[in-house]
């Protein structure tokens, strides 16, 4: 058997042109989508990741404000941006790009950000709107891995789901997503004992660790969806992900590539949840 590969680029494109009308559509009625992405240091990666939402933004219509400071930006200037980006009515949604600078308290800076502008999903108000099962922002990367696995169109109630890596922004929403969709789910980490036991039984596999190909052919059931959360830089400079792709694709039924899958779904899902901001705050003015 070989996998049908998911394709995010192509499913993200979908998803973005009827982002781009509703933008459109809002803008008319004066009120353009506005993202404001704050990015403190230096980090090359933090960097890309920052310009590749930007980019996103521009293409599709939402005003994007990007604001950089130095790595010694106090704690407290940053907080004072943020709570004039709370009160900006042009600003639909903030993002600070993580990870910040370590004199900075990553839990202050997003719990900061006004709930109705918390399109990353990460604050506390979120995540417990996520697990009461009420209407919220969801984390961009569980959530745009929700819909590349609704995209194979199979059945996801009743499936057994297994994630790999608990982490407050992948593993642990992604958990809840697909209990929420009625999977039944199991969550590893690094204190569990023989992973592939519970891999192998999985219709659905998330990875999410961050270890180069970690899970291999023989941890994956026949047929099973396998979605790769994982970035890993390689001496070479490539980026591979959490999964073994070109064996575990002989294996799997549907499966994810890196780069190409879970990637660009993230910063689509992230229009989405501004374009819901910029929704709700046009309806309640
Ligand atoms: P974290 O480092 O926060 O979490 C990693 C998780 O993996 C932890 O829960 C850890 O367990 C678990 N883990 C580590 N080793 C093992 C092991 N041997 N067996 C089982 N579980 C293990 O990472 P993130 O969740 O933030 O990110 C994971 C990966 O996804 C990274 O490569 C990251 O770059 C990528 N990523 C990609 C995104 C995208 O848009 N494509 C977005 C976000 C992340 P424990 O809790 O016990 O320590």
């Amino acid at each position: 058997m070989t996998a049908h590969t998911i394709d995010g680029l192509a499913l993200s494109r979908q998803l973005r042109s009827a982002l781009a009308q509703r933008a459109a559509a809002l803008t008319a009625r004066g009120h353009q989508p506005g993202l404001a992405v704050i990015l403190v240091g230096e980090d090359p990666a933090s960097a890309i990741y920052v310009r590749n939402k930007i980019r996103a933004c521009q293409d599709n219509g939402l005003r994007s404000v990007l604001e950089k400071y130095t790595a010694n930006l106090s704690q407290a200037a940053l907080l004072e941006r943020i709570a004039a980006l709370n009160a900006d009515p042009g600003v639909h949604g903030i993002l600070v790009q993580m990870p910040l600078p370590k004199h900075i308290d990553p839990h202050r800076v997003i719990e900061a950000i006004a709930s109705t502008k918390d399109v990353d999903g990460y604050s506390v108000l979120s995540a417990g709107a996520l697990l009461a099962g009420l209407d919220g922002f969801r984390p961009c990367t569980p959530y745009g891995c929700m819909k590349l696995i609704e995209s194979t169109g199979q059945a996801i109630a009743g499936r057994h789901a297994v994630i790999v890596g608990r982490s407050q922004t992948v593993g642990k929403p992604m958990a809840l997503l697909l209990l929420q969709a009625n999977a039944t789910v199991t969550l590893c980490h690094s204190a569990t004992p023989d992973l592939g036991y519970h891999t192998r039984q999985a219709d659905i596999v998330v990875a999410a660790v961050g270890r180069a190909r970690m899970l291999t052919a023989e941890m994956v059931k026949p047929g099973a969806i396998v979605i790769d959360v994982g970035i890993n830089r390689q001496a070479d400079g490539k980026l591979c992900g959490d999964v073994d792709f070109d064996r575990v694709k002989q294996v799997a039924g549907w499966i994810t590539p890196v780069p190409g899958g879970v990637g660009p779904m993230t910063i689509t899902m992230l229009l989405v949840n501004t374009m819901q901001a910029t929704e709700r705050s046009a309806a309640n003015p």
